[in-house]
């Protein structure tokens, strides 16, 4: 008999799928996994199919094909006055998650404490855990989900080897504030301790605000990763293509890890994001309006209901307050309950946590859908 040891002994089929599954079982509405139910601008998917047809479906260069890295280059440039080197300093990756993960296991060793923030994506505890670390979790404060720096303070150690940040929030659509990343800087700045900062929701900041990334803090320049998403930014989350931005020293240790756990991005889609980005600057310059329009009308509805929210700030989703409607229901029976009775699907906020409130009655729901989907479902949802 094989003797198996899962090096996740605890870890269930990530919460995405479960309920993706369960609103395609029920035939609900699935506001719950984040992805667009629209598609793609029609340029992107023509450039990709040329890039195929034009026999671009051999192995792409390791580090990325260099005019989109010249593309990423040229939007930090723009909005944090920033000089990055394509060659050594930006890395595309097949999606964000293989980023984040690679990043930890160059950097991070066993025996090492990294900071996490919950509610935090599902990705980041596990990444850590299998480099043998510790997660240092750090609840952010309910119900307007702030950092408290205190708390930071008191859990930075000798052994904290790095700080993962992601903002825009994912679930909370919350962001850090310029004020948020003085605090850390002022926490961090004399040891060694790395930022890893996931701004794969960068471009999706409303009313105006700003997203301040970790590079464009001269103190965190040479301690931090920033990872980004294509998949977020053009609407094609399944083309899982992203990138990982860092000093050349940093990105050095990168890439000794990077390379064997990908090697390199899929060719024609890096082809396809690399054209399409040089020929609509639009995309970019419109997405936090396309988004932020769409927020509005799913709050437009949902002001009809009797859920509760304060608006989100940024990302694509929109977490929302049922304690009006049955607090008798923690928030995985709540999420039960409007899939089956209401045939509609959200995510359960408490999976994001190491340990959740014991009175957390908070739902996220991805308003990244047609006008239609978001129309229909918030007609169900006023009735609830
Ligand atoms: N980080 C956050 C906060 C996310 O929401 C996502 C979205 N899925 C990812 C990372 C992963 O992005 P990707 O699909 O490009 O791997
Ligand atoms: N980031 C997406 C979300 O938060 C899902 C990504 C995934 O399915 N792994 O919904």
């Amino acid at each position: 008999m094989i003797e198996i040891h899962s090096k996740l002994p605890a870890q269930d089929v990530t919460i995405f799928s479960t309920m993706s599954a369960m609103a395609q079982r029920l035939n609900a509405i699935n506001l719950s996994q984040g992805f667009p139910d629209f598609p793609a601008p029609a340029e992107l998917l023509q450039a990709l199919s040329q890039a195929t047809l034009e026999g671009n479906n051999q192995y792409a260069a390791g580090d990325g094909l260099l005019s989109l890295r010249e593309q990423v280059a040229a939007q930090f440039e723009k909005r944090d006055q920033l000089n990055l080197d394509p060659i050594t300093e930006i890395t595309i990756t097949p999606g964000a998650t293989i980023g984040i993960f690679s990043a930890i296991q160059a950097i991070v060793h066993a025996g090492d404490e990294v900071i996490i923030f919950d509610p935090s994506y599902d990705s980041y505890a596990p990444s850590v855990q299998l480099v043998e670390a510790t997660v240092i979790h750090i609840p952010l404060t309910t119900p307007d989900f702030s950092v408290d720096w205190n708390q930071v303070k008191a859990a930075i150690t000798d052994k904290t080897r790095m700080i993962i940040v992601n903002t825009p929030h994912n679930p909370t659509g919350t962001i850090w504030s310029k004020q948020d990343w003085l605090n850390l800087i002022a926490l961090i700045q004399d040891k060694n301790i790395v930022v890893l900062s996931d701004e794969v929701y960068e471009h999706l900041v409303f009313d105006g605000q700003h997203h301040y990334s970790a590079l464009s803090f001269p103190e965190l320049r040479e301690r931090s990763f920033v990872i980004g998403s294509f998949g977020k930014t053009f609407h094609v989350t399944g083309w899982k293509t992203g990138y990982c931005v860092a000093t050349p020293q940093l990105m050095k240790v990168f890439r000794q890890v990077y390379q064997f756990a990908n090697f390199c991005g899929v060719t024609p889609i890096q082809i396809a994001l690399a054209n399409f980005m040089q020929q609509h600057p639009e995309h970019i310059q419109n997405l936090a309006s396309f988004y932020q329009q769409k927020r509005d009308f799913f709050q437009l509805g949902l002001a009809q209901s009797r859920f509760k929210f304060t608006p989100s700030q940024g990302t694509y989703f929109q977490n929302v307050d049922y304690s009006d409607i049955r607090p008798d229901l923690n928030d995985v029976e709540m999420c039960q309950f409007l899939a089956e009775q209401h045939k509609i699907v959200a995510i359960p906020v408490s999976v994001f946590y190491q340990h959740a409130p014991k009175n957390l009655r908070f739902i996220r729901f991805c308003f990244a859908k047609k006008q239609e989907t978001l129309t229909h479902a918030c007609e169900i949802l006023s009735q609830v």
